[in-house]
């Protein structure tokens, strides 16, 4: 059986002393069952001062974006090397946000996801369609595109390395739509469906699979246990520790009954 996954994503919250004592509260209260693998992923600025604070615990720290390029005169960007140096192992790409605010295109995504995975970090690569997308039955459609174009040309021995979350735009923070459980296990199932055409059966199914949008501890339990939703990518519930460390709870208690069933 998968490892389940929970993965916080701060997006541009926090200042330094919220990011202090948000990332020592999850430290405090995340015990010792490490049946579900945390991640948290704050903003640049503050990697260093929470991967200090995280070191020893069993959180890994990821990164929100960066730059496909080792080095260079790249004025204000990222790049995976010191994303490394930070003690990263996570980087979140393709995020809706970055690629409906800021422009992102699936080629340059694509380039992301390849620089990531060849410097070894494991990349956590989004997709998802827009609402009207979805009325307009185009999410396989899209989602298709996203995969074919974002995973283009990756070698088969970096796979291990990639998971990824399926995150419909629509349902993603305030917007006021949730996606059902149920839905999301069909579009997982799409979604796995398309990566093993790309890649062959046996990666398909060793392939981790989150769900984001608007996941909390009240519905975490109900998108885990999904089959094919490997695990949940937590915006807004991410930035409150209790929240946060409830829904890896459920993760827990969703592992240990999968266990039970077995
Ligand atoms: C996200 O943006 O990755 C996300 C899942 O946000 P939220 O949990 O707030 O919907």
């Amino acid at each position: 059986m998968a490892q389940k996954f929970v993965i916080g994503n701060w997006k541009m919250y926090t200042t330094a002393a919220e990011a202090r004592h948000l990332s020592q509260a999850i430290a405090a209260g995340i015990g010792t069952d490490d049946s579900v693998t945390v991640a948290v992923c704050p903003p640049f600025p503050y990697l260093s001062l929470v991967g200090e604070i995280l070191k020893g615990s069993r959180i890994a720290l990821g990164a929100q974006n960066l730059y496909p390029a080792k080095e260079g005169a790249f004025t204000g960007e990222v790049s995976p090397t010191m994303l490394l140096d930070l003690g990263c192992q996570y980087v979140i790409l393709g995020h809706s946000e970055r690629r409906h605010k800021l422009g992102e295109s699936d080629a340059f995504i694509n380039q992301k996801v390849r620089v990531a995975l060849s410097a070894g970090l494991d990349a956590i690569f989004c997709i998802g369609e827009t609402l009207e997308q979805r009325q307009a039955n185009q999410t396989k459609t899209v989602l298709d595109r996203q995969l074919f174009q974002g995973l283009d040309g990756l070698s088969a021995a970096t796979l291990t390395h990639l998971s990824i979350a399926y995150e419909p735009v629509w349902a993603i923070g305030s917007s006021g739509h949730h996606a059902t459980p149920q839905q999301a296990q069909e579009t997982h199932a799409v979604i796995r469906h398309c990566f093993g055409q790309m890649f062959g059966e046996r990666s398909a199914q060793t392939l981790a699979i989150h769900y984001g949008g608007s996941v909390n501890p009240k519905n975490a339990d109900t998108f885990l246990k999904q089959t094919g939703v490997n695990g949940v990518l937590i915006g807004g519930d991410s930035l409150n520790a209790e929240q946060f460390l409830a829904i890896v709870q459920a993760g827990i208690s969703q592992t240990q009954s999968q266990v039970e069933a077995a």
